[in-house]
C-alpha cells in the first residue's frame, strides 16, 4: 500500500542528528546517594572516597529536565527531537505508548564529569495495526558524552522507541450503526514468571511463589527472591482466606467492562503475602478494614479467570 504523501516530510528526517541536551549537574555524589536509595540500591559501593562513580543504569537521569518541563541548561539545543511525533499528530496520529527503552553503557562515569546527549531520529517504520491502533514506530537513539578536553567520550546511549498512532477506536468513525462491542477485561501479561500464578487460578488454585532456597513466600512473582538473592523457586497453593489490608473504591472515570463503583482491594493472605484485587458480594460502602475475606474464581470473556475476594463471617 502506497504510503500517503505527508509521510515524505516524516521520512525525510530519518537521519537528522540533534543537538547538545547538556546536564544541569556535574556527577555527583549526593545524587548518586538518592539515586541509590529510590530504588533500594546499596550506594556503598559507588562512593568509595576518591573513586566515587554512579550506577550504569542512572546514565538517563544526569541530563534530564527536571521538575519544569523542556527547562535544560544553557548550551542546549532548543530544537526538538520529537519534531516527527508532531508531523503525526497532525495527521490524527494522536496517541503515543512508549514501547522500547534499551541503555547499553560504554564505562561507567565518574564524579566530576559533565555529560551531555545528542538525539538522531533513526527509524520510523512502516504503517504497523497493533491492537492499539494503526500508526508508525519511531525510533530514537540518544548518545550520551562526557566532556573532556582531550576529546569527549562517549559513555553510552539509550535506543527510546515510541508507537504514534490513531487509537483503533476512532479510526473507523463512519462504521455501520450497530451495538457497540462489548469490552472485554483487560487480561493479564503472563511472563515465565507469573505463569504458574495464572495457570493455578484456571485450576482453582491461589498460588504462592516461594524461594526453595530459603523459603521465603513472595508476591508479586518475579525472578529473583528479594531475601536471599536465590532465581530458585516453586509455588504453594495458598489457603484463599485473608483479611482485607487497604482498599479503594474506584467512582471515577468510568471504565468499561468495569461496574462503578469499584471495591479493590489489597488482601494480606493467612500466608502473609499480600495482593490486589477485586472484591465481590460487598456494597462498597460496606468494605471495611481487617475484614475477613475468601478467594473465589470468575471467569470473564470466556478464558480469564481472575481470582477476587468475597467478604465471609468473622469467626472470631
Ligand atoms: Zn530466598
Amino acid at each position: 500500500m502506497a504510503e500517503p504523501s505527508w509521510m515524505d516530510s516524516a521520512r525525510a528526517l530519518v537521519g537528522k542528528e540533534y543537538g547538545r541536551v547538556y546536564a544541569w549537574d556535574k556527577v555527583n555524589a549526593p545524587m548518586i546517594r538518592q539515586w541509590c536509595e529510590i530504588m533500594g540500591v546499596d550506594a556503598a559501593p559507588y562512593l568509595v572516597e576518591g573513586a566515587v562513580h554512579a550506577p550504569e543504569a542512572m546514565l538517563q537521569v544526569w541530563c534530564m529536565e527536571g521538575f519544569t518541563l523542556n527547562n535544560y541548561p544553557p548550551g542546549s539545543t532548543t530544537e526538538n527531537p520529537y519534531e516527527v511525533l508532531k508531523l503525526m499528530e497532525a495527521q490524527g496520529l494522536a496517541s503515543v505508548v512508549a514501547v522500547n527503552s534499551e541503555l547499553q553503557f560504554s564505562r561507567a562515569v565518574r564524579e566530576g564529569e559533565r555529560l551531555y546527549y545528542t538525539t538522531r531520529l533513526d527509524t520510523i517504520s512502516p504503517e504497523k495495526t497493533t491492537a492499539l491502533g494503526t500508526g508508525y514506530f519511531v525510533t530514537l537513539v540518544m548518545r550520551y558524552f562526557s566532556e573532556i578536553a582531550s576529546g569527549d567520550e562517549e559513555v553510552g546511549q539509550l535506543l527510546f522507541r515510541v508507537f504514534k498512532f490513531k487509537p483503533a477506536q476512532a479510526a473507523a468513525p463512519s462504521a455501520p450503526a450497530s451495538a457497540p462491542a462489548k469490552p472485554k477485561r483487560p487480561a493479564p501479561g503472563i511472563s515465565d514468571d507469573t505463569r504458574f500464578f495464572w495457570e493455578g487460578a484456571r485450576a482453582g488454585q491461589l498460588r504462592i511463589q516461594r524461594c526453595t532456597a530459603c523459603g521465603t513466600l513472595r508476591h508479586p512473582p518475579g525472578p529473583v527472591c528479594p531475601q536471599c538473592h536465590s532465581f530458585e523457586w516453586d509455588a504453594v497453593t495458598a489457603s484463599g482466606r485473608g483479611t482485607v489490608y487497604s482498599f479503594v473504591v474506584m467512582h471515577y472515570p468510568e471504565v468499561p467492562p468495569f461496574e462503578h463503583p469499584n471495591p479493590i482491594a489489597l488482601i494480606e493472605l493467612e500466608e502473609g503475602t499480600r495482593l490486589i484485587t477485586q472484591l465481590v458480594g460487598v456494597a462498597p460502602g460496606d468494605v471495611r478494614i481487617g475484614q475477613k475475606v475468601q478467594v473465589e474464581f470468575h471467569t470473564y470473556d470466556g478464558d480469564l479467570v481472575l481470582p477476587q475476594f468475597r467478604p465471609v463471617p468473622d469467626a472470631r
